[in-house]
């Protein structure tokens, strides 16, 4: 068996052992348990007929995750261009875990906002700044 193999099985199996816990198993998604299942879902939902009522789903996703985290940003007080940030740039790994963008917010919105990443409602142009800041203390 090469080292790959072995990394590759140690992470099924990390993967496996987590999910047998009872309370991993409701953080999980119903898409991550069943991929074919989404992908029926996307193709359903890129039908004409269908996208109207995405974009609305969509909409009141967003508003019940802004009236949740607040309608304002958090640093300057704008109501304009409303964008949830991880406090702790921790982004990329969340929206790994639940496939990002709308579904972060379906899935914040399924979890009763339960969630062990901190968030806050800042506008696009502190978000920048902070993650700018953010890399430039990483150098
Ligand atoms: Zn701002």
């Amino acid at each position: 068996m090469s080292l790959t193999d072995k990394r590759r099985r140690q992470k099924v199996e990390g993967q496996r052992r987590w999910r047998a816990k009872p309370e991993n198993r409701a953080k999980e998604t119903e898409w991550q348990r069943r991929p074919e299942a989404r992908a029926k879902k996307v193709e359903r939902a890129r039908l004409p007929e269908n996208r109207a009522k995405g974009i609305e789903r969509n909409r009141r996703l967003r508003a019940a995750v802004l009236n949740h985290y607040g309608n304002e940003c958090a640093r300057c007080g704008t109501t304009e261009n409303l964008e949830i940030d991880h406090i702790n740039e921790d982004g990329a790994q969340h929206r790994e875990r639940v496939w990002g963008g709308n579904a972060l917010y379906q899935w914040l919105v399924t979890h009763n906002f339960e969630t062990d990443y901190e968030l806050q409602t800042l506008c696009h142009s502190c978000n920048m700044k902070k993650a700018a800041a953010a890399r430039k203390a990483l150098r």
